[in-house]
């Protein structure tokens, strides 16, 4: 037995390039505006979170070069010991303030801040309850913690309250969701798993990858959204998104991000996020506090599109959010769907199995605020012709 018997046998790579339909991995030439460069020519993209349309800011350029020349490229060194910066402190304040948390602890991308939150809050004796399509940075927090891990069917709460009613009332619970679920585009039940949650004493923790910027009157996020942010006991977010940056934060209570900060390894044993992309996002953050016709725009974009994708007969789920669902069904047709989208110069991620379930693969299409109404006629037509084409609607 060989550890590399896995790679020789897995060809399923070369199998789909043969029928010309692999869609992975495609280099872009340009910066990711609503507009990108692919293969010489100009596509439009409907498969960024660049939600705020951030990315090709000329004042977040100006930031990132300004702060290069301040702190150079890199700290060399975790967040505990030399790889701490003012900027950083003032990025922690600044959202804290902003999301109304008496603390926050920034980390170096999404996927670290929960794989480093989860399993230091969830101990040998608690339980983690985790919605069924919570992203997968939040089940591999899971995977790593030393305490129970149980599931609930996706955002249904009579079934979270099963889980809790059968779960060992000894135990301490801890409910982690996707404020915006990532591939469906729903927005947690957050009123109803509140109640559910303090009815059996269990803490709550949110992924706002794709809220914040996005939800709430000042696009602070879902529980902004619910007015609901004082029974939120962690907010996770990343700054990888509407706030074109990298990165993610944790906000919470003072204690509780006292002690993460003390035992995340994720935070403790890896580099600290780049000045670069601290100085950016403190910039984006002011942008968003003060430009809500960013998110207004966002938001007109993503009623009309889900308008018009039902119009025409697609099933675009549960979605209600700018991430939004064609479901196209199998693998094949939903890469040759993604294929012809490309042919038509639109680019779209598709997703298939272990994403979502092997039946239901889909075109995820996500909106910017500076996509102009050209643009979502283009993707109309497209989805209309090749949806016809290939018998989807
Ligand atoms: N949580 C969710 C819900 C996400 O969608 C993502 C990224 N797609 C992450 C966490 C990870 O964030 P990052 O890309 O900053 O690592």
């Amino acid at each position: 037995m060989d550890v590399f018997d896995k790679c020789f046998a897995y060809t399923r790579v070369e199998e789909t390039k043969n029928l010309g339909l692999y869609p992975y991995f495609k280099p872009f030439e340009s910066e990711q505006g609503p507009e990108v460069a692919f293969q010489g020519r100009k596509i439009i993209m409907i498969g960024s979170n660049n939600y705020l349309g951030l990315t090709s800011d000329p004042r977040l350029k100006e930031v990132a070069i300004e702060a290069i020349k301040k702190y150079g490229t890199c700290c060399t060194g975790s967040r505990l010991l030399n790889g701490t910066l003012n900027i950083h402190e003032e990025l922690e304040a600044k959202l804290a303030s902003w999301l109304k948390k008496e603390a926050v602890l920034v980390f170096g991308t999404g996927f670290l801040a929960n794989l480093g939150t989860v399993p230091t809050i969830v101990g040998r004796s608690d339980i983690v309850i985790t919605d069924r399509e919570d992203h997968a940075s939040i089940i591999d927090g899971c995977r790593m913690s030393f305490g129970g891990h149980l599931k609930y069917q996706h955002n249904n709460m009579k079934d979270l309250e099963r889980v809790l009613s059968e779960a060992d009332p000894s135990k301490g619970k801890f409910i982690i969701a996707d404020g915006v679920f990532s591939m469906a585009g729903d927005i947690v039940n957050l009123p109803e798993l509140v109640k559910i949650a303090r009815k059996h004493a269990a803490r709550i923790m949110l992924d706002d990858a794709h809220s914040v910027g996005v939800l709430g009157q000042n696009g602070k996020g879902t529980a902004e959204h619910f007015g609901l942010t004082d029974e939120v006991d962690i907010i996770m977010g990343t700054l990888s998104k509407s706030f074109a940056s990298t990165g993610a934060y944790i906000a919470s209570s003072e204690r509780v991000i006292n002690y993460v900060k003390h035992f995340s390894r994720t935070l403790i044993f890896s580099i600290s996020i780049p000045p670069v992309s601290t100085a950016v996002s403190l910039r984006a953050l002011e942008i968003i506090k003060t430009e809500p016709e960013r998110r207004e725009r966002l938001w007109e974009i993503t009623r009309f599109m889900l308008n018009e994708f039902k119009n025409l007969g697609f099933d675009v789920g549960q979605s209600c959010t700018p991430i939004i669902p064609v479901i196209i069904g199998d693998p094949i047709r939903t890469f040759t769907f993604a294929k012809l989208l490309l042919e038509e110069g639109i680019y779209a991620n598709p997703v298939i199995a272990p994403a979502v379930p092997v039946d239901k693969c889909l075109i995820r299409t996500s909106y910017m605020a500076t996509h102009k109404a050209a643009h979502l006629e283009k993707v109309l037509e497209a989805f209309r012709k090749i949806g016809k084409a290939l018998g989807v609607i």
